[in-house]
């Protein structure tokens, strides 16, 4: 197999593209439209910061597909952050949102800058500055932002509200963005919905193995957003999670830890380092650890040809996107460890982010149990039915989910009919 590791995300939606269109015999002309983005625009942003200085950064946009509505993905703000990283990133929305059966394209948008060494004010002036950048981009019709890697419920405040500003008005007419704070036409629930979902497929998941979810033991790679609201989730049903890590290492402890104690903890000092309820750990020792469930919720190419034969996990869930690369996904698939593929385990977000949409343009107002009750359903609904084609064609949970997301893009487009 093509050695592809540690290459950009688009590759690997590539790859896993391409693999898909020979099992179902795609047209050649749908397949190269579905290679490519629809648009891809690169931004440079100049703004001035709190203390008078000037910063220049790059910014990208890219709509992969908009044939079964917006493009819809969210944003990243990290150093290194690439424009094919990008167009990977939202290719893969398209996937997600297709089989996820919300009527939404995929996009992504992307900010070179690290977040962890700006201030506040500093952050908010950056994603003011990307949002009169990207104002033209940005619609209810065309791309609706959420936050990402990097980005949080404050920044999408911002954005909203430099949206309003700019019209003169309280409030936009319809959404432009997602994952707001609640207080802004935010949804309840939408911060932890992404866990949430990882936690929901992890539960169907371990139904179909028979992995006793009270006795498991979890390592969670990545203590953000995602990472930390599936640590609490898990931990609610009885699960030990014994390792978790960050960006500048991790924590394990055999007998459990106490992710309330470690979530004060990072509160405070800003990282998992350092943490005394465990002993410290590298990123690759979380990953190759004694456990029955490996989420990884950090970035992508975490799981490659390296490490994967050292995986001891039974069910990898990727909460983060693209984080094993094809080869090690074969090799995992060889180890028969069984994988619930990013498309549809961490699609909770994106459900919850529909949710809040179509509150905001009905003006209407829902509950945490309607989310909590409709999240959880679908996930269920989507990892099972995803799991039923898997047997039926005696494929991969990833396989399967992008057999059913791709032919679902592609009945969009051919109901469209013929294009000019
Ligand atoms: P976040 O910025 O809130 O947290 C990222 C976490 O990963 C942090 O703890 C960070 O220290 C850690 N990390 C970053 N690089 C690392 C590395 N090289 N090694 C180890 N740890 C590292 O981001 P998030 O929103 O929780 O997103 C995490 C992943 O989930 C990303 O891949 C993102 O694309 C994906 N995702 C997020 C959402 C969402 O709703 N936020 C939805 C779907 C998918």
């Amino acid at each position: 197999m093509t050695e592809i590791t540690n290459q950009n995300v688009l590759n690997m939606a590539l790859y896993n593209l391409e693999q898909t269109s020979k099992r179902l015999n795609l047209n050649k002309a749908i397949f190269k439209r579905l290679t490519g983005p629809k648009e891809k625009i690169e931004i440079k942003l100049n703004p001035t910061l709190p203390d008078r200085s000037v910063v220049h950064l790059e910014a990208f946009i890219v709509r992969h597909s908009d044939s079964l509505g917006p493009a819809k993905g969210g944003i990243r703000m990290t150093p290194k952050v690439t424009i094919d990283d990008i167009t990977g990133l939202a290719m893969e929305m398209t996937w997600k949102t297709a089989l996820i059966d919300v009527p939404f394209g995929g996009g992504k948008s992307g900010i070179c800058a690290d977040p962890g060494s700006l201030s506040l004010g500093a952050k908010e002036a950056i994603i003011r500055s990307f949002t009169r950048g990207a104002r033209r981009h940005i619609g209810p019709e065309v791309y609706i932002p959420a936050p990402d890697m990097g980005t949080n419920e404050e920044d999408m405040g911002h954005i909203r509200d430099c949206i309003s500003y700019s019209e003169g008005t309280s409030i936009t007419n319809g959404c432009f963005v997602t994952g707001k704070p609640v207080i802004l036409g935010g949804i309840v629930g939408r911060r932890g919905a992404t866990g949430k979902g990882v936690v929901y497929s992890i539960m169907a998941a371990c139904e179909k193995l028979h992995i006793g979810i009270k006795d498991a033991r979890v390592a969670i790679q990545g203590f953000g957003n995602v990472g930390s609201s599936a640590a609490f989730d898990i931990s609610r049903t009885g699960a030990k999670v014994i390792a978790i890590s960050d960006i500048t290492g991790g924590v394990i402890n055999e007998s459990g830890l106490d992710v309330n104690k470690l979530s004060e903890y990072v509160k405070e000092a800003k990282c998992v380092k350092g943490f005394e309820g465990g002993e410290y750990i590298t990123n690759e020792q979380l990953l190759e650890s004694e456990c029955d469930i490996l989420i990884t919720a950090a970035t992508q190419s975490q799981i490659t040809s390296k490490n994967a034969y050292k995986i001891k996990a039974r069910l990898v869930a990727e909460g983060a996107n693209s984080p094993t690369t094809p080869e090690a996904d074969e090799i995992l698939n060889e180890k028969k460890v069984f994988i619930i593929p990013d498309i549809l385990c961490n699609a909770g977000g994106v459900f919850v982010s529909y949710l809040e949409y179509t509150q905001e343009t009905q003006r209407e107002q829902t509950t945490l149990d309607e989310v909590r009750k409709g999240l959880q359903q679908r996930m269920k609904q989507k990892f099972n039915e995803v799991y039923k084609y898997s047997k039926e064609k005696k494929l991969s949970m990833r396989d399967a989910a992008m057999d059913i997301a791709v032919n679902r893009v592609v009945e969009g487009i051919n109901a469209r009919g013929l294009l000019p």
